[in-house]
């Protein structure tokens, strides 16, 4: 069906905003990604009903459904070839003692304002910082700095609503036949086959479903391919009243990571990394032998967790001691703009394209992860930006690609994702599969579990309709479809 026949028929049957036109197609065709993909049009509903409506029609005419938050999303999840969902309408939030109730399409920011005045917060926190939604961090399994103390998404979800594609409103956990259905294909031969990782975004964390009260977990990390996410109830805490943020600089990467398995034993909020390429753009005088900066922040035994830090240390030196607000909000800017910084030293035949760069192992194995890196830059000849969450045992890989080089990109996708597996690691901590990598998600679980995943994609989207070559897929588009 041509673009304009779909945008007037929902019109018709909805009566909400419908968009077809050049621009709007061409803005929803990217994300922050290095992927373009062009949808047919652009919906926005109001509630449930025009949701269940429009699901309805995609259905009858199998036209692809990709449900969108705020595009923040780095492998190309929110992009699709046919109807984009965009679930900015969908803004309520209502904080409760413990809790708080909010629609998919609540900005971060909005919420994190929200949950301020009460004096309470989020655990999960996207380096993106407010501009992401909590259906897109939900439909990711997002994790963030702070997730090292307070868990990812999935940690911290507690239910959801959802509609899968035949238009039916689930919310999960419940005590339906269908909740019982889905439990019952997951078990602990299945379980076992999940990495030893403190975070992970690939495929469905069936891993994390022991009970019937875990349902809901299903569709952290589910990037829209088994329902809409409506509404959602996430676990909420008492802000810390104090924190430390120390920073150290090492001479180099492989120091960094050692000390890190050392670090994360005295148990901080947050400890991460970055590397000299983004450390050169900083406007500060380091020592200039610093190759590798740490971040580590510890908001409760603050002046033991101190103590204790510096006798464990070694082959460092304390830049800065931040205990001030203000202060340590800037330095924590300063290392979620990371991406940023780095994409400052880019020439314009150079890119930084999203493939290997959200990788992560036990933090014990960080020091395998880094000399992984260091063998594929050698081997590539090129240089390679690092930075990210190290007490999560997460980083974020950014090789520097001249001219567009394809074929190499896949390469050295193929050659970085295996090895990690062999060292027992996930493709993906937290930005999940989407167009980059829902081609290995087999190769990380092996036959059995994805016979699996695939089964429970079938009970929740029969047709297909729902995201379609995310996460379940058997074809190749990591190096389709790329902008860079
Ligand atoms: C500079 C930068 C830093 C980042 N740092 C981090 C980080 O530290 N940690 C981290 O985890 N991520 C990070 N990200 C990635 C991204 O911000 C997160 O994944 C975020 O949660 C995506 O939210 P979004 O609303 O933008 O979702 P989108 O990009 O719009 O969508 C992401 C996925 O969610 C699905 N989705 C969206 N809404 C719904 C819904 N209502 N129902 C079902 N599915 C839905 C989409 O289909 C897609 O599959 C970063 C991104 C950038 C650009």
């Amino acid at each position: 069906m041509k673009a304009e026949k779909i945008g007037t028929e929902i019109q018709r049957i909805t009566h909400c905003q419908v968009l077809w036109d050049k621009y709007s197609r061409d803005f929803y065709s990217v994300d922050s990604s290095s992927y373009l993909v062009k949808p047919l049009v652009i919906v926005f509903p109001r509630n449930e009903k025009e949701i269940i409506k429009i699901l309805r029609f995609a259905s009858k005419k199998s036209i692809p459904v990709t449900p969108r938050g705020a595009g923040t999303g780095l492998v190309g999840s929110a992009l699709g070839r046919g109807i984009i969902l965009d679930l900015k309408n969908f803004d309520k939030i209502k904080v409760y003692p413990n809790y708080v109730q909010a629609d998919a399409g609540v900005l971060r920011g909005t919420l994190d304002k929200k949950l301020e005045k009460d004096g309470k917060f989020f655990g999960p926190d996207p380096s993106v910082g407010p501009y992401c939604t909590v259906g897109g961090m939900i439909a990711t399994n997002a994790s963030g700095s702070h997730s090292l103390k307070y868990g990812s998404v999935i940690d911290n979800l507690i239910g959801v609503r959802i509609i899968t594609s035949s238009g039916k409103t689930i919310n999960l956990p419940s005590k339906s036949q269908f909740d019982n259905k889905i439990l019952k294909m997951i078990n602990r031969n299945v379980q076992k086959k999940f990495p030893h990782v403190s975070k992970n975004s690939c495929g469905y964390r069936l891993d994390k479903i022991t009970k019937k009260t875990d349902l809901q977990k299903i569709i952290a990390g589910s990037e829209g391919t088994l329902g809409i996410i409506v509404s959602a109830k996430i676990k909420i805490l008492p802000l810390p009243k104090k924190k430390i943020l120390i920073i150290l600089s090492y001479r180099n990467l492989e120091q960094a990571v050692i000390d890190s398995a050392k670090i994360v034993k005295l148990a901080p909020s947050a400890l991460e990394l970055i590397d000299k390429n983004i450390i050169e753009h900083i406007k500060f005088n380091f020592p200039t032998d610093t190759g590798c900066l740490l971040f580590v922040e510890f908001d409760k035994n603050i002046e033991k967790s101190k103590a204790d830090l510096g006798k464990i240390i070694t082959g460092t030196r304390i830049i800065k001691t931040l205990t001030k607000k203000d202060e340590v909000k800037k330095w924590w800017n300063i290392r979620n703009s990371a991406l940023g910084f780095s994409l400052r030293g880019m020439t314009p035949n150079q890119s930084l394209p999203t493939l290997i760069e959200d990788a992560a192992v036990s933090v014990e194995k960080l020091v395998l992860l880094v000399d992984i890196i260091k063998k594929i830059s050698k081997k590539y000849k090129l240089d390679i930006i690092t930075y990210g969450h190290a007490g999560n045992g997460n980083l974020h890989i950014r090789p520097i690609i001249r001219n567009k080089n394809k074929k190499m990109m896949k390469k050295i996708a193929v050659e970085f994702f295996s090895k990690i597996i062999e060292i027992g690691g996930t493709i993906t901590g937290e930005h999940g599969d989407g167009l980059a990598r829902s081609e290995f998600v087999k190769l990380q679980y092996g036959n059995d579990v994805y016979s699996v995943f695939k089964k429970i994609k079938q009970e929740f989207d029969p047709k297909n309709i729902l995201n379609p070559d995310k996460i379940i897929t058997t074809k190749s588009n990591m190096a389709k479809n790329l902008k860079v």
